[in-house]
């Protein structure tokens, strides 16, 4: 859009703003856990129907569509749901909600990332497109996904038949609320900006015996121990000097007392990258270095590996980033516009672009536009995202 039809979207904010503030309030009063979004996708399609979108819910999440003649077609992506944290946030609207996770466990809930937030002002945003359709033209695609905690919302909502459900976007924007690098500023990165990241978890094996008698045993603690370790050497020692790779092992358990050997032990794995082949090269050379340490070890069964939880990478496209900052330049002003960077932290949302039948092309943006986020805005400085004592200011300085 030029800058004066963006400003005549934007000029009835402040007729929204009121119901925006009571909207995030009354979601971050109700956070729901992943994939568990019943009552905020039924609180979004009502009042995308409202508006006057053509609204379908789909594999738990809702998109609303917008046809507003001859065109780009736009989607603007917000996730949706919370995670399982005990708030202390002090706040007046404070969620105390629990809910049962996925492994039959009642946990707190919170919207302690922001989601909330995201809600809001994407539905804003779809409200005032809607009310001034005499200024811009295209078709809009408001899109709420549910499950970005878990990387299983935007998978949901693609096998579910998205696809087909919507005219294919030419462009997919995105957002997420920050705690940097200023209150009431916004930022965009080109090129990866978020990694590509998965879960490995590892079962391997050895043979119980007494704490007295090791000799009789196969001990998987100390083979465990020599993974750990081996491990540390993929990014030190196989990646380029520069090339970004993170291993990390968040968890490691096996056996229940002092004088016994156990069985079995199992670690639980966190790898991230900015490139899905050297995430690709982390995932090949654990299984190797696993495999020959349950060798080296004399395990009697062959080690299991499973990978879970896989986030793509987010991959801004040049021209679209461009376009997208220069527009907040314009409305925002130069000083509240910062280059991002990358960080290491990874999300689902590129599923939904990169889903089958979607330009995702490898090298020529310009004919064949990717559909990218163009980065997260910030909106408090204070605040460490996904914690229990923070939350966003609804109205940032
Ligand atoms: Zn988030």
């Amino acid at each position: 859009m030029s800058t004066s039809s963006t400003e005549a979207v934007l000029a009835d904010l402040g007729q929204i703003t009121d119901w925006q503030e009571e909207l995030y309030r009354q979601l971050h009063r109700n956070p729901e856990l992943s994939m568990q979004e019943s009552e905020t996708v039924a609180e979004i399609a009502r009042r995308l129907t409202a508006f006057g979108y053509d609204v379908t819910e789909i594999g738990g999440g809702v998109v609303g569509v917008l046809h507003n003649g001859d065109g780009p077609t736009v989607l603007f992506r917000a996730d949706i749901d919370a995670l399982p944290v005990k708030e202390a946030t002090g706040l007046p609207y404070a969620s105390t909600k629990t809910a049962v996770d996925a492994e039959g466990s009642t946990v707190p809930v919170m919207h302690a990332c922001g989601h909330d937030m995201h809600v809001a002002a994407a539905l804003g945003a779809a409200a005032l497109l809607a009310e001034h359709r005499d200024a811009w033209s295209g078709t809009y695609e408001a899109l709420f996904q549910p499950g970005e905690e878990t990387a299983a919302g935007a998978r949901s909502m693609v096998d579910a038949g998205l696809v087909d459900a919507i005219p294919r976007p030419d462009v997919a924007l995105g957002q997420h609320v920050l705690a940097s690098p200023a209150a009431g500023q916004v930022g965009t990165t080109v090129g990866p900006i978020l990694s590509t990241g998965a879960c490995l978890r590892v079962t391997v094996y050895g043979q119980g015996s007494h704490g007295s008698m090791p000799h009789l045993g196969v001990d998987p603690v100390v083979l465990s121990a020599a993974i750990v370790t081996r491990l540390q050497t993929i990014v030190s020692r196989e990646l380029p000097p520069g090339q970004f790779g993170v291993v990390t092992v968040g968890s490691l358990q096996a056996g229940t007392k002092a004088n016994i050997i156990p069985d079995d032990a199992t670690m639980l794995l966190n790898i991230r990258a900015y490139d899905t082949g050297v995430r690709e090269q982390l995932v090949a050379a654990i299984r190797r270095i696993v495999t020959a340490e349950c060798e080296a070890a004399a395990s009697p069964r062959p080690p299991e590996i499973e990978l879970y939880d896989i986030y793509p990478l987010t991959d801004n496209d040049a021209d679209v980033t461009a376009r997208v900052t220069e527009a907040f330049v314009q409305h925002f002003g130069p000083d509240r516009v910062v280059e991002l960077g990358r960080m290491t932290a990874s999300e689902d949302f590129s599923i939904i672009p990169d889903a089958p039948e979607t330009p995702t092309p490898t090298g020529d943006s310009a004919a064949s536009p990717r559909t990218r986020r163009p980065g997260p805005t910030t909106t408090r400085a204070s605040a460490r995202r996904c914690n229990p004592p923070c939350a966003p200011a609804p109205r940032p300085p």
